[in-house]
């Protein structure tokens, strides 16, 4: 199989009147936007930390450090139950702002990265889950003179069918504890998406039958008023951002824009373009870069919504999508017909020029990866942020066939005189180019050969994950920051 390094290195065209300026400013704004990031992400990690301090000093105001330091030892254990209670609620609600699509946590993190803490958190939470049953159980157990194995367990069908609020907290941590091992890696591949996703989607009643059992008489969540005033604001709080920003926000948009496809396209061999219109688009908060969780209302598809990335920058008019045919859902999407009503849950995302404080931009995607890079490209192009020569585009394939979007790519970067270098061949075990691309030497060699003045880039990468932690590496090594360093997984 050969290799292949293709550029579409464009004459050095002369700026378009007043572009020097539009790009002086594209950079100044970036650079308000990081400072607005920053203080936006110290201000919400104080608030997670505070409502964790705020947890922590209620339990040992509210009688907690006397039961931890001198009370007897069941009381000790039940103390330390009770704490792990507290502090496990805490964290599982901060793990359900980070999945309720707030945009500031989008703006800040974006939605994988928010994903991602929420997953790190939930193998705090469940473990701490366990051990607030466990010591409550063992505890009491000790307190009631129940002793060994036998007495826990006597303890715990005890209190699990002495009244309902228990029973409904214990089936809150058998949720929660389903929930944990189907997240594992393997036995999410397994599962699949849409499965995985339904259990996932019981936390929110683990959390709801969790709540009677903390309200009942001497609980820690209701000690005193100040105690009661917080929990049941958290919850609020919590509830309410799921409501807004989960449910009503993309009823309302979805209302408001009336999406309808308007026409399929075959981009290349297995890969179709789905463009939208509707109304008011221009109304609508969307970037390049961005994806939506797209539901189609047509038998077959409007179960399960699929999160697809704009491959057009959004003009105003219409919304396009680039879909490779992965699966039954994807595959499908090349059926629809032209009307089909659509419900769009987005935009999300933070791959986009919003932060951008360098002249000089590397897009490189893989595969379907192209797809929010086509579109960052396109806007580049069009609102004229970049100066002719210092966008350089790498698309990497397996093959010339599958290079889908390939001529449009040529064409913005024509237009604009932008630099486009195809890397086709087959995939190189540790490496993210094709043999031979850019000679010999480590990928970040390579890479920089291919990109002259690589380290003075703003980085946006988008493709398979593997591949693209080979690109974080390199790129990395090869001396671009990791703050300049943007990215878009099409993982979950
Ligand atoms: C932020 C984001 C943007 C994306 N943008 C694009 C895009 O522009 N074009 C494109 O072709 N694909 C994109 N994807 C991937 C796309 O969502 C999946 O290929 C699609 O959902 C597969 O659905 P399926 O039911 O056909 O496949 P399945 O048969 O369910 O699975 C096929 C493959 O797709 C993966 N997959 C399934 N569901 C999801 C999901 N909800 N999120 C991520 N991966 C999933 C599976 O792990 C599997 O590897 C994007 C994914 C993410 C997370």
């Amino acid at each position: 199989m050969i290799s292949c390094v293709s550029n579409t290195m464009t004459s050095q065209r002369p700026a378009h009147p007043g572009t020097s300026e539009r790009v002086r400013r594209a950079l100044g704004r970036g650079v308000a936007f990081r400072r607005r990031r920053q203080r936006l992400a110290d201000l919400l990690e104080a608030l997670a930390l505070a409502t964790l301090l705020a947890v922590v000093a209620q339990f040992l105001v509210n009688g907690g450090s006397h039961d931890l330091l001198t009370g007897a030892a069941g009381d000790r254990l039940t103390a330390v139950g009770r704490l792990t209670g507290l502090v496990a609620m805490d964290l599982l609600l901060v793990q359900l702002v980070l999945a309720a699509r707030v945009p500031w946590v989008d703006r800040v993190y974006g939605l994988d990265r928010a994903l991602k803490a929420h997953r790190v958190l939930g193998r705090v939470t469940v473990p701490l889950v366990l051990v607030h049953v466990g010591t409550i159980v063992v505890g009491a157990a000790v307190g009631d003179g129940r002793t060994g194995p036998g007495g826990a367990l006597r303890e715990l069908l005890a209190m699990v069918t002495g009244g309902d609020d228990l029973l409904m907290a214990a089936i809150a941590t058998l949720l929660l504890v389903v929930i944990a091992v189907t997240s594992v890696q393997i036995a999410r591949r397994r599962l699949g998406y849409e499965a995985w996703h339904v259990v996932h989607l019981t936390a929110y009643a683990a959390v709801v039958l969790s709540v009677p059992h903390e309200l009942s008489l001497g609980s820690d969540f209701t000690a005193s008023p100040w105690t009661r005033a917080y929990w049941w604001s958290l919850w609020l709080l919590v509830a309410g951002s799921v409501l807004l920003w989960r449910v009503a926000l993309p009823v309302v948009r979805s209302a408001r824009h009336g999406l309808r496809v308007d026409r399929v396209v075959e981009e290349s061999d297995g890969v179709w373009s789905v463009v939208m219109r509707g109304r008011h688009l221009d109304r609508l908060d969307v970037r390049a870069g961005q994806f939506f969780n797209w539901r189609f209302v047509t038998p077959g598809l409007l179960l399960s919504a699929h999160p697809w990335s704009l491959s057009a920058a959004p003009d105003g008019r219409s919304l396009r999508i680039t879909v490779r045919g992965l699966g039954d859902h994807s595959a499908a999407v090349r059926h629809l017909k032209p009307g089909t009503f659509v419900l769009a849950e987005g935009p999300y995302g933070a791959f986009t020029t919003r932060a951008r404080v360098r002249r000089h931009v590397l897009l490189i995607a893989a595969g379907i990866g192209v797809t929010p890079v086509r579109a960052l490209l396109e806007e580049l192009v069009r609102e004229g942020h970049a100066l002719p020569g210092d966008v350089h585009v790498l698309y990497r394939a397996d093959a010339p066939d599958q290079l889908p979007l390939h001529g449009e790519l040529e064409r913005l970067a024509d237009l604009a005189g932008h630099r486009l270098q195809t890397l086709v061949g087959p995939p190189e075990v540790g490496s993210l180019l094709p043999a031979g691309a850019g000679g010999d030497g480590s990928d970040a060699s390579r890479l920089a050969r291919l990109v002259p003045g690589l380290a003075g880039h703003e980085v946006y990468l988008c493709g398979p994950p593997a591949w693209m932690s080979l690109v974080h590496r390199a790129v990395q090594r090869a001396g671009v920051p990791r703050t300049h360093i943007h990215d878009e997984r099409f993982g979950w």
